[in-house]
């Protein structure tokens, strides 16, 4: 089968990363999350001072942006890419209620994307590569063969994502985190630069009743046809 470019888009928390991630297991290729990218940004600007009450210093994170590395390294434990920042994996910080309330604003801001873009085509551009975020299949790689655009119902989007928090120990609230998701899709769909919006081309697919085991087969079956095709 030809290498090809899968890219998956879609609202925050629709499992969109378990789908990506999952596939490139199977069949070999590279993943890459570009929501932690762009979490990682954030949580460098909290780190340095760049968050505060009075919102984000953009001016401060404009001049400080060539300071921030990002990788991703295979974790051998659980299969899955890693994220770095300087070289220090942030996978669990990342994830935090605190980072996920600015990361759509700090996304909003043009040098950041471009920045960002400009890596992720860097990292997709040998294909053989699965990109899962909201502008993949509209401005990343608009030529990709395989798009998809993955939507659920905000309440199963936020019991997912509560369910995930509470795993890994973090204390949350199911009104907060619905909250949130539900802000972050309007930032994220009405922003100036790259909004969020399904690809011409992309394929639906929403996974509100539809289990993870369901999902990877009908994401495997998309797959095959299109590499098959090539
Ligand atoms: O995918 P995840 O929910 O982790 O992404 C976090 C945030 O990063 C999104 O809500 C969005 O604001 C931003 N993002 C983006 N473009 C991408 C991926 C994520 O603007 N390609």
């Amino acid at each position: 089968m030809k290498l090809i470019t899968i890219a998956i888009d879609g609202h925050s928390s629709c499992g969109k990363s378990t789908m990506a991630k999952d596939l490139a297991r199977e069949i070999g290729y590279i993943y890459i999350d570009t929501g932690a990218m762009y979490r990682a940004v954030t949580l460098f600007a909290m780190q340095n001072g760049l968050i505060t009450d009075k919102g984000i210093d953009e001016d401060g994170l404009r001049r400080r942006m060539g300071e921030i590395m990002i990788t991703f390294q295979l974790n051998e434990q659980t299969g899955r890419p890693d994220t770095y920042l300087g070289g220090v994996c942030v996978e669990r910080e990342i994830r935090s209620m605190e980072v996920s309330k600015w990361v759509s604003p700090i996304a909003t801001l043009g040098f950041v994307r471009e920045a960002m873009v400009g890596l992720q085509r860097l990292m997709g551009e040998a294909k053989g590569v699965i990109m899962d975020g909201r502008d993949i299949g509209t401005v990343v790689f608009p030529n990709a063969e395989l798009k998809v655009f993955v939507t659920a119902s905000a309440d199963v989007r936020a019991r997912r994502r509560y369910d995930e928090l509470v795993a890994k120990g973090e204390p949350c609230s199911l009104d907060d985190i619905r909250a949130n998701v539900i802000e972050r899709d309007r930032i994220d769909s009405t922003r100036a630069i790259s909004p969020l919006h399904k690809a011409d081309d992309a394929i639906v697919l929403d996974n509100s009743n539809m289990t993870i085991p369901e999902q990877k087969a009908w994401l495997l079956e998309q797959y095959r046809r299109v590499a098959a095709e090539e």
